[in-house]
């Protein structure tokens, strides 16, 4: 297959060259000044992109890791947390509360929609011990492409006078979306390298606000990994307890250079949010079905498209991946084999997306799967409306 192959998965995304050459120089002696300073510049410049003035941790893992990290950092055995359950990523975190013996409440959404605020305030009410410790939610439900108003939620705990902790999954919005911890009032972020920061999978975070390092102190559960104040202990001298991630690190620091210095956040939010402008308006020509029914709720990260009946989406990925090269995600949990997730985050352009538009529809059509319209000409014209690259 001649030219290259198109990351269309809503993460891992595509890394940049620049980013790529950073993690590609020679492995450093962690414990040396130059990585010291690298590893101060990179959670300075973190704490700005997760919008807090507290503390970040970085893992040398993956986004389940930094799941885990904010659960077991901040409650003890037994101790009740509420998961707002709308998709795949939400299941999994509170499967993995559960492993941990925490009592788990969950309160169901819908797999169509965002979060539902009011839910939350109900469940709240009725626990007038407070047993509750923490809420936890996902921003951006990357198996829905549900994005949802996280302040819509902090309103809900304060309307409620509740005070549990307020833990955010970010995986798939840090970067893409806008996201603010403590203009929000989320107490612990939990984010990953693998999406909007444009690296390869390895690296993930915790945001870590005052009430959460104050449950820190009670917090009994055991961890070593973990372990916040390890962390933190001595990572203004760049000095972390474990080997970290030398090279991830480096093109961590690559990564916030080209998000915060040669582009800005809020320039970044926008290309993202034209870019799923310019993907929706072609599955609406097509007159497929939105996964996510709401257009508010739709994420700029990534589309959810629904199959329609009798016809399968892992059929359209398979064949859209060997017949053209371009990868798009799969339907999780229920949604297998119902749903295929085009991503337009991270480091993509107005060409890509439309050559893996143009891919999709040329499947679709070869799977004889009834269109309303061709999507292409919608595109040409937005891309002459936009600013390019
Ligand atoms: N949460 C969300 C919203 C995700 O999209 C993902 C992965 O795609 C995860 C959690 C799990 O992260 P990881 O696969 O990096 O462990």
């Amino acid at each position: 297959m001649s030219g290259i192959e198109l990351l269309q998965i809503p993460g891992p995304t595509n890394v940049p060259r620049p980013i790529l050459d950073a993690i590609a120089q020679p492995t450093i002696d962690h414990r040396s000044p130059a990585f010291a300073e690298t590893y101060r510049r990179v959670a300075g410049r973190l704490r700005n992109v997760v919008g807090t003035v507290g503390p970040v941790v970085i893992y040398p893992a993956s986004g389940t890791g930094a799941w885990e990290a904010a659960l077991v950092n901040t409650l003890s055995p037994g101790d009740g947390v509420l998961f707002y359950a709308a998709g795949y990523f939400a299941e999994r975190w509170r499967a993995l509360a559960e492993r941990l013996d925490l009592k788990v409440t969950v309160v169901t959404g819908d797999w169509r929609r965002g979060i539902d605020a009011a839910a939350i305030a109900g469940a709240l009410e009725n626990d007038r011990s407070h047993a509750l410790r923490a809420v936890c939610v996902v921003h951006n439900e990357t198996s829905t492409g549900a994005a949802s108003d996280i302040g819509s939620v902090r309103r809900a705990l304060d309307a409620t006078g509740h005070p549990a902790l307020l833990m955010v999954d970010t995986i798939s919005s840090l970067g893409s979306l806008p996201y603010a911890q403590d203009d929000l009032g989320v107490d612990v972020t939990v984010a990953a390298s693998q999406k909007g920061l444009m690296l390869p999978p390895g690296l993930s975070f915790n945001g870590i606000g005052p009430k959460a390092l104050e449950a820190y102190e009670a917090a009994r559960l055991p961890r070593f990994y973990w372990d916040w104040a390890d962390m933190l202990a001595r990572a203004d001298d760049g000095w972390l307890p474990y080997t970290p991630a030398t090279n991830l690190v480096m093109g961590l620091d690559r990564a916030l250079e080209l998000l915060l210095v040669e582009n800005s956040l809020p320039s970044v939010f926008e290309r993202h949010r034209r870019l799923a402008d310019i993907c929706r308006s072609c599955v609406a020509a097509w007159g497929l079905e939105f996964q996510i029914v709401e257009e508010a709720e739709r994420s700029d990260a990534l589309t959810a498209v629904r199959m329609p009946e009798g016809s399968d989406a892992d059929d359209l990925r398979a064949l859209v991946r060997d017949r053209f090269g371009v990868a798009l995600g799969n339907g999780l949990g229920p949604l297998r084999g119902r749903v295929f997730r085009i991503g337009h985050l991270g480091d993509l352009n107005d060409a890509m997306l439309a050559g893996a538009l143009a891919a999709i529809e040329s499947g679709l059509r070869k799977m004889q799967v009834p269109l309303r319209s061709s999507g292409l000409d919608g595109i040409a014209y937005r891309m002459a409306e936009g600013p390019g690259r």
